[in-house]
């Protein structure tokens, strides 16, 4: 058998070619192929993809190995190698003829991009893609003889794009769900060049289908827009663009949020705005209305502060304009009241010794307002001296006794200790605490006064079996004219100062001062003080 270098080749097709009779075809023997021809054949069975060449006046077939997955079921039993194209095709001979004399006579290449298989029947997945060339080739005289057609796969290329598509469809669903729209504003030569944006943009600013950047530029704010151009100016040099103006569409003012990244190409120009668009108007409502009632509470605490500071200003000058003449009404009616008893006038002294109760009430709640004027100017002060506490204790519960009978009064000293405090001070916390607890307990009931060690302090406790404090007063009691709305308070005078002017001695004395208590029980009443070692 003769040698044809051209057709030795590796594979199935070179050895077929070599087998077929081709003498019975118009190509005639192998012998007789021209040199065209046979380098044809042999680019062609060389070729890692699909090729297939119809050679000559009835275009016979011939292709190579990786040709024949697309030649379907039946080239096992009738191959189409050496066929005439016109009766292997004869089926859908009309859809290729077409194309095939087209370019046999322009002697243009055909080209079809991403077509799917035509032939589900062929062996190969009909999901496949693929771009089909039809080449013209010449016979050794330069004319056009015949076609080679070559097919390159390009499913994953169609299926990249697909699942880009999908993605964009998913990213646009998102937007959409979160009132976000895209834009991509390409700029060069400081003119828009090209405005892209998402279909939820177009759901957040409704224009018509297919707007451009001048429709857009139309809706804003006439009063918006050069903020715009500054927010503009600006991300040239920082690279973010942030812009919220509001925009007119239907009628109705909105308010959007603009933010963007400028992304600039290697020469500079053409750059692209990238961007997102959010309705913020909702927002915007919101933000104003907490802004104005910011501003409504910050008018009242204003003016709160200011009568506050009014109500202390009055409090300072009328304690202070009480205090002088009462003092010496004070000290002229116990002058009178001595000189009336020492004339042995029973009835008169009773009277003025009455007048006397009400004038030194009177006295103690002007000095009580005056001590509260004086700790809101900062200006209480205190004489500190070195004394003995369960001493001042007995001695203020022996006055006590001198005013209340009816109750009984427990002394349990189990503790002595000397203090570094003002005396005249602690006296009047003392005092506070006795007549509260008799205030505010019936008659024939129990006042247990006690000092105990706490330590590093002295603890000094007053018990009373009285009407009690609800929980939710306790922190209150301690507070400026806090008098509890108890039905049995009313008829107790008291201005609600006592225990506040208490708590208030007692930390600026270096000690704390706390109350417990049950309802219908009774009340404790603790402070402690440090105490010095002498
Ligand atoms: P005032 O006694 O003048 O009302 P205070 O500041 O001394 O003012 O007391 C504040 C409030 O605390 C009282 O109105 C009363 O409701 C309550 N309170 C004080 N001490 C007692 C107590 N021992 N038992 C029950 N309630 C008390």
């Amino acid at each position: 058998m003769e040698i044809f270098r051209f057709l030795e080749v590796p594979g199935i097709m070179s050895s077929q070619i070599r087998q077929f009779d081709w003498s019975k075809t118009s190509l005639g023997g192998i012998n007789l192929w021209p040199v065209s021809f046979r380098s044809q054949v042999f680019i062609m069975l060389n070729h890692p993809f699909p090729m297939m060449l119809l050679k000559g006046k009835d275009l016979h077939i011939l292709y190579n190995d990786a040709y024949i997955p697309f030649l379907g079921s039946q080239e096992q039993e009738n191959p189409c190698l050496g066929q005439k194209s016109m009766e292997f095709y004869s089926s859908n001979w009309d859809q290729y003829k077409t194309i095939i004399h087209e370019v046999l006579k322009t002697g243009k290449s055909f080209k079809a991009e991403h077509i799917q298989w035509p032939d589900p029947e062929g062996g190969i997945n009909d999901e496949s893609y693929f771009t089909f060339t039809y080449s013209p080739i010449m016979n050794d005289e330069e004319k056009i003889d015949g076609i080679i057609i070559t097919l390159i796969e390009t499913s994953t290329y169609i299926e990249s794009l697909k699942k880009i598509k999908d993605q964009e469809i998913k990213i646009n669903l998102a937007m959409e769900a979160s009132g976000i729209g895209f834009f991509e504003l390409i700029i060069g030569n400081n003119e828009i060049n090209e405005f892209i944006f998402s279909d939820s943009f177009l759901n957040l600013i409704p224009l018509k289908t297919n707007p451009n950047y001048e429709d857009i530029v139309k809706i804003i704010h006439p009063e918006d827009f050069p903020l715009g151009l500054n927010a503009f100016e600006e991300a040239l040099s920082t690279g973010i663009f942030y812009y919220t103006p509001r925009i007119i569409t239907g009628g109705r003012i909105r308010y959007i949020q603009v933010k963007g990244k400028i992304v600039p190409s290697d020469s500079g120009f053409p750059y692209v705005l990238l961007g997102t668009v959010r309705d913020i108007t909702d927002k915007k409502v919101q933000d104003d209305k907490l802004n104005h009632s910011h501003k409504l509470l910050n008018k009242s605490l204003v003016e709160q502060v200011r009568l506050q500071k009014e109500k202390e200003e009055f409090l300072q000058v009328a304690s202070h304009e009480l205090r002088t003449p009462l003092t010496s009404i004070k000290g002229y009616g116990q002058l009178v009241e001595e000189l009336v008893r020492e004339r042995i006038l029973e009835d008169e002294a009773l009277m003025l010794q009455k007048l006397n109760e009400r004038i030194s009430h009177l006295h103690s709640l002007v000095e009580n307002l005056f001590d509260v004027s004086k700790i809101h100017s900062q200006k209480m002060d205190f004489t500190n001296t070195v004394f003995d506490l369960v001493s001042l204790l007995e001695r203020k519960v022996e006055d006590l006794r001198f005013i209340t009978y009816e109750h009984k009064i427990i002394e349990e000293y189990l503790f002595k200790a000397s203090l570094l405090a003002d005396p005249d001070r602690i006296s009047q916390v003392i005092n506070n605490l006795l007549t509260n607890a008799v205030k505010y307990s019936l008659k024939g009931t129990e006042i247990l006064v006690r000092s105990l060690e706490y330590p590093g302090h002295i603890a000094v406790e007053i018990h009373d079996q009285g009407v009690g404090i609800p929980p939710h007063e306790l922190h209150k009691i301690f507070d400026h004219f806090y008098r509890s709305p108890n039905p049995s308070n009313p008829m107790i005078r008291g201005l609600g100062l006592g225990l506040y002017l208490s708590s208030k001695i007692i930390q600026k004395q270096g000690g704390k001062i706390w109350a417990e208590s049950k309802v219908g029980k009774g009340s404790k009443f603790v402070f402690i003080l440090p105490t010095i070692q002498l």
